[in-house]
């Protein structure tokens, strides 16, 4: 059974939100404190998290962002302006699905339904292939986004983990920076391919003994970088 977070302040809409979802077999909880959500969303196990924006404690903009460095299991966002959900694309934050108040319970449902099968599909089609990967001291697991260099574990944001095992899996391959945005970046993250670089620059502290002579990802100037195997 698919567990779903509901952060909202809003008494009468987080149970009509719980209501609806419990009806169609959904386990919910609620939580209506912006950090005290948040702490739950990373501490516990969910499927999908129903996010407001407008919250006592934390603010959604401020829980999409932190959770997204950490976790990423989909998020809808219901807001009750317009303009908040442009804000929010507008800032790349990660959320998956945006709705406004009023909305319907029963396309939210859904919604919920329709986005916890499409994440379904991508672990589902991550855990088909090599769940680790092993090149030299560089140990990646796929299915615990966890990364180790040398039997010590490494600490990497989500683009940073997604960029570093797409190179991975497709060693020898050079990839351009457009390319490697347009893969691991989705259409509403603003930026520019200098995110690219920003992030290898990233992923090479953290992965190589000395980022001047890099051995695991290396630069093919005026194309782009691949991953040396
Ligand atoms: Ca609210």
């Amino acid at each position: 059974m698919s567990r779903i977070l509901i952060i909202e302040d809003e008494t009468s809409i987080a149970e009509l939100e719980r209501d609806y979802l419990e009806l169609s077999d959904f386990e919910v909880e609620l939580e209506e404190d912006g950090s005290r959500g948040l702490k739950r969303a990373l501490e516990e196990e969910f499927d999908l998290m129903i996010l407001d924006l407008m919250l006592p404690g934390m603010d959604g903009f401020e829980i999409c962002r932190k959770f997204r460095e950490m976790k990423n299991t989909p998020i809808i966002i219901i807001s009750a302006k317009k303009e908040d959900i442009d804000k929010i694309r507008g800032l790349g934050l990660g959320a998956d699905d945006y709705m406004t108040k009023p909305f319907s319970p029963s396309e939210m449902v859904a919604r919920v339904k329709a986005h916890l099968a499409r994440y379904e599909r991508l672990i589902g089609s991550g855990s088909m292939e090599n769940e680790v990967i092993e090149i030299r001291g560089l140990k990646i697991d796929k299915t615990a986004r966890r990364v180790w260099v040398n039997g010590e574990e490494k600490n990497f944001t989500t683009k940073e983990f997604d960029l570093l095992t797409f190179l991975a899996q497709n060693p020898n391959h050079v990839y351009t920076k457009e390319e490697l945005f347009s893969k691991i970046w989705d259409m509403e993250s603003i930026g520019d391919i200098a995110t690219v670089t920003v992030h290898i620059k990233k992923i090479r502290e953290k992965i190589e003994f000395n980022t001047a002579k890099p051995q695991y990802i290396e630069t093919i100037w005026g194309v782009g970088y691949r991953f040396k195997v």
